[in-house]
């Protein structure tokens, strides 16, 4: 298929940050590269095995300009044999690139639920009347929520950065160049077990250190256990996902080993957007070694020689901490062709987000490296079966992964021992809002939600309890009364809830509940991918009912068509962001959590 190039013209600066990541370009010999010819002959498939590089090179040129132009989308599209329009079908898929003019430095300020509750609204009122528009934006949630309200700066030709527990004056300031420090996230680990062990005690940037807190020990023991012992002990340890899905991952694992078609990937999902959750930043931030070994046992399990970690845009310290101890196992031989002197070869690359809660949904992500736009697929197939660039793929998240370095240390059985039969080992649970301690909590699965809030002092200032949100915005809320219920897979799905990705959010009773269900349809409409109806159109239709109870208070025929749409939403949407967008919400009318704001106004 021939390819059509447009008339914009890349400047010197564009070219030179494309040409940072792609190389520099001989044109001799390449078609349509001269700026005279408009028509690349067949150019469509010469750009096989090309693609993947898009969203890298769309940030390359967000992250040194601060825009992407149409003449550096044309250039990347001539570099790469992309056709224009689908280029930019992907740059403005994604809230982190702007197709438009933007300044140089940029404010995005975190307004979702856990910085409400925090005084986010207050701040950005104050913004308002401060700054100009075009520097400041509302942002979904940035991963902060235990040191809210959080703003992450894009600055144009510097590292991206996040501000937590900010003030008007400090945005000011770091738009004009000044920066703060911040709480560091380590001091708010509050209650620890294997998986938080070295969290604030050894030095994330420091492989020796690493290495003398049991670093390693587990990738040891994995080569000599062979990778079927490997797959046993994973599989006796019982673990399941801890992303949401809860899928047993020695059978996951196991069906990527024994895949006959190859070769097999890695992918550690690292696009923690779950409204709520902070727990993956923390172990990429505080342990970034252990992702690393964890990712290589993977691959010594699973036959693969290639891994990618999909981190969220927004977390710029973790992707550049990651980055460092890839560089670093690489260069002492942890990484590379002959992984420890031991004659297996696994590599790992580190793919940005762009802001896209979707892409954590598995074959989004797998979209989104491959250089389309993070839509999900149908499934089947599954990725064990067709997955990153159609070959078999075992896709964990962090905390998932991270628990295979104790299973492996201690043995599968002795994993299994603690928590529950259906849910085994320990657990992160990310505590936010009216809490008095908020922070992250590692406790064995089991623990009551009524232990948990007391080991985090129970409800700021002593206040009542009015509800928690339990897994997340596509979670559900909880009220007082079910605070015995067991942090268990089992036992929360017994109440019509579920762990989802371990968030735990506190609402005492002053907190006005219209704006949370309000933010929580609103969230979910915008990140709506839009490619299947009952998604696209059931979450405006949501939002506009839920906008309407609000302001009408409780209406019975409002409150019907919310659960109509939930059903048509779970039956017919394609991933699971349709199916559960209305949970949450669904939850807080069945619990009258509505009618209590009415109370309140
Ligand atoms: Fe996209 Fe929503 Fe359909 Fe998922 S359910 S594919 S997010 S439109």
């Amino acid at each position: 298929m021939d390819l059509h190039w447009i008339d914009a013209i890349e400047t010197d600066e564009e070219r030179s940050a494309v040409d940072a990541i792609l190389g520099s370009w001989d044109r001799a010999n390449v078609p349509g590269s001269s700026l005279e010819e408009h028509v690349a002959r067949e150019g469509r498939e010469l750009s096989e095995g090309k693609r993947h590089l898009l969203l890298p090179v769309l940030h390359g040129v967000q992250g040194s300009i601060g825009w992407i132009s149409k003449g550096a989308l044309n250039y990347i599209c001539r570099r790469l044999l992309l056709p224009p329009a689908e280029a930019y079908g992907v740059a403005s898929f994604y809230a982190m690139l702007s197709t438009e003019p933007r300044p140089k430095r940029v404010a995005h300020v975190c307004d979702d639920i856990a910085c409400k509750l925090q005084g986010t609204d207050a701040l950005c009122k104050e913004l308002q009347s401060s700054l100009d528009p075009d520097v400041w934006h509302r942002s979904p949630c940035l991963g902060q929520c235990e040191r809210g309200p959080a703003v992450l700066f894009q600055l144009a030709g510097e590292d991206d950065w996040v501000l937590t527990d900010a003030t008007a004056k400090d945005v000011a300031d770091a738009l004009q160049g000044e920066t703060r420090k911040n709480t560091p996230p380590a001091t708010l680990c509050r209650t620890r077990g294997p998986l938080l062990a070295r969290v604030g005690v050894a030095d994330p940037e420091n492989l020796d250190d690493y290495r003398e807190h049991e670093g390693y020990q587990s990738l040891r023991l994995a080569i000599a256990l062979g990778p079927e012992g490997v797959l046993r002990e994973v599989k006796e340890s019982g673990l399941r996902g801890r992303g949401g899905a809860a899928f047993p991952m020695g059978i996951k694992w196991e069906a990527v080993a024994k895949a006959p078609v190859g070769p097999h990937y890695v992918i550690c999902n690292a696009d923690e957007s779950e409204p709520g959750t902070f727990k993956d930043r923390i172990l990429m931030e505080e342990d970034p070694f252990a992702v690393v070994e964890a990712m290589t046992i993977a691959g010594f399990a699973t036959g693969s020689e290639k891994g990618f970690i999909y981190v969220r845009g927004e977390y710029p310290l973790a992707a550049m901490r990651l980055q460092k101890a890839i560089d670093i196992a690489t260069k002492r031989g942890f990484l590379g062709v002959d992984v420890m002197g031991n004659g297996f070869r696994f590599e790992i690359e580190i793919r940005k987000g762009a802001g896209a809660y979707i892409c954590g949904e598995e074959t989004a992500l797998f979209n989104s490296i491959e250089g389309f736009r993070g839509e999900p697929r149908n499934k089947p197939p599954f990725p064990t079966q067709e997955g990153l660039f159609a070959k078999p793929t075992v896709v964990n998240n962090v905390e998932t992964l991270v628990n295979v370095l104790p299973i492996i240390r201690a043995s599968g059985l002795a994993f299994a021992a603690a928590g529950t039969k259906d849910s085994t080992g320990s657990k992160l649970f990310c505590l936010s809002g009216h809490v008095a301690k908020p922070g992250l909590y590692e406790v064995p699965l089991g623990t009551t939600l009524a232990e948990l809030l007391e080991k985090a002092g129970g409800v700021a200032g002593g206040r009542e309890l009015q509800t928690i949100l339990l897994g997340g915005a596509a979670g559900s809320f909880v009220s007082p009364d079910e605070l015995k219920v067991a942090l268990t897979f089992e036992d929360t799905r017994a109440i019509g809830a579920s762990l989802g990705s371990g968030v735990v959010m506190v609402f005492d009773d002053r907190v006005d509940m219209r704006r949370i269900l309000q933010r929580i349809a609103q969230f979910f409409r915008d990140e709506s991918c839009g490619q299947c109806v009952p998604c696209r159109v059931g979450t405006v239709r949501v939002e506009e009912s839920i906008q309407r109870l609000a302001r009408n208070g409780n209406s019975k025929r409002d409150a019907e068509l919310i659960d109509e749409l939930a059903r048509v939403m779970r039956d017919a949407s394609i991933c699971g962001l349709g199916q559960t967008a209305v949970g949450a919400i669904q939850s807080a009318l069945e619990r009258n959590l509505l009618r209590n704001g009415d109370e309140k106004s």
